[in-house]
């Protein structure tokens, strides 16, 4: 039995781990077996990460971060997580390839999957055509006419990131106002190849074995156009990975795990969480980091309580000021 699991390999899951492991918990990180190191692997320059004056690639500091974590102890396991038991005072994780780890404690740091539109061509049409990931994706788009949606920060990163192969990148934004940083706002207005489309929302996506166009819904007046292309990026921000605790820990109205003010405990005793799972609002990976930090010390504390108490040092009922939280 462990006395720490991360499930989690972001930002948050490996500054956890490092924390964890450097305080000799021995945890054990999940890394997933297609996704390990979070968003950030599907990111290319990261400027603002504190340490790192010229910019570090996302999976370079990944990489480093799994490295750090390592070297202090923490043992990495390539595979998803299916079940998460939290129930009575050992809890049990269910990996992929049916085994199963037990711990004393848990910290849930799943991070937040690429939001959707919604609608009917763009499930058909993913993969083909369609596309959540700029640095995955772009180089099947030299030379071709591409759209991103989106406004924030994002969607200006991929814009300018997708100049490098595409001939003419349409930027579609549902306002007049872009909700993305002054520098990336900056970087893209400036771009030649690229085109703002303001006040239009993606209506359909268009193609029979892959994408020849979109219908664009004018937000302020409703009248709808065609505009051909090749390829749709969609970058309309990210929702929480929650689905492995519905119905198990409280969730916020937002849908982000409902942690008590700004501890990483949640709503079951043993079980914390960080980063952008638990996060509606800030979703930066210094931020996430910062988060793990709080959860390897939170788990820290609770193991220290329950060594001595030989029980879980929180009762969940004796959580005091519990928001208005729903069970997904
Ligand atoms: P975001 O800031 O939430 O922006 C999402 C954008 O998509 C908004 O412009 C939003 O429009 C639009 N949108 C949302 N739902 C939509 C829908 N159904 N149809 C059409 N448009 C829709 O998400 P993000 O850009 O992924 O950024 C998330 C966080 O990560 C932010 O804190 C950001 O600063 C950070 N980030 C930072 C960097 C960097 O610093 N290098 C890079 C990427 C992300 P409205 O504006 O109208 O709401």
């Amino acid at each position: 039995m462990r006395q720490v699991i991360i499930i989690g390999s972001g930002p948050a899951g490996y500054t956890a781990a490092i924390y964890a492991a450097r305080a000799n918990l021995n945890p054990l990180v999940i890394a997933s077996s297609v996704e390990a190191g979070g968003e950030l692997m599907n990111t290319t320059e990261v400027e603002n990460f504190p340490g790192f004056p010229e910019g570090i690639m996302g999976p370079d500091l990944m990489a480093k971060m799994q490295e750090q974590a390592e070297r202090f102890g923490a043992e990495v396991v390539y595979d998803d997580v299916t079940e998460l038991s939290v129930d009575g005072r050992v809890k049990t994780v269910t990996l992929g390839s049916g085994k199963t780890h037990e711990a004393d404690a848990v910290v849930f740091a799943t991070g937040s999957a690429p939001r959707k539109i919604g609608i009917d061509g763009e499930q058909r049409l993913s993969g083909r055509g369609v596309s959540y990931c700029a640095t995955c994706d772009g180089f099947f788009f030299r030379e071709k006419v591409i759209a991103v949606v989106g406004g924030g920060d994002s969607a200006m990163e991929e814009a300018t990131f997708l100049t490098k192969f595409a001939s003419k990148v349409y930027v579609i934004h549902r306002r007049d106002e872009l909700r993305a940083s002054k520098i990336m706002q900056e970087r893209a207005i400036k771009n030649e190849k690229i085109e703002f489309i303001w006040n239009a929302e993606v209506a359909d996506i268009l193609g029979d074995d892959a994408v020849s166009g979109l219908v664009l819904r004018d937000t302020v007046d409703g009248s709808t156009r065609e505009l051909p292309l090749d390829g749709v990026f969609v970058a309309i921000g990210n929702d929480p990975r929650t689905h492995l605790v519905h119905e198990k820990l409280e969730l916020t109205p937002e849908g982000t795990v409902w942690v008590d003010g700004r501890s990483s405990r949640t709503s079951v005793p043993g079980i914390f969480a960080a980063g952008d799972v638990i996060d509606p609002t800030y979703r930066q990976a210094v931020t996430a980091a910062g988060s793990g930090t709080v959860a390897a010390l939170d788990v820290e504390h609770y193991l220290a309580a329950l060594g001595e108490a030989g029980e879980p040092a929180v009762d969940a009922a004796e959580i005091d000021g519990l928001p208005e939280a729903s069970i997904a």
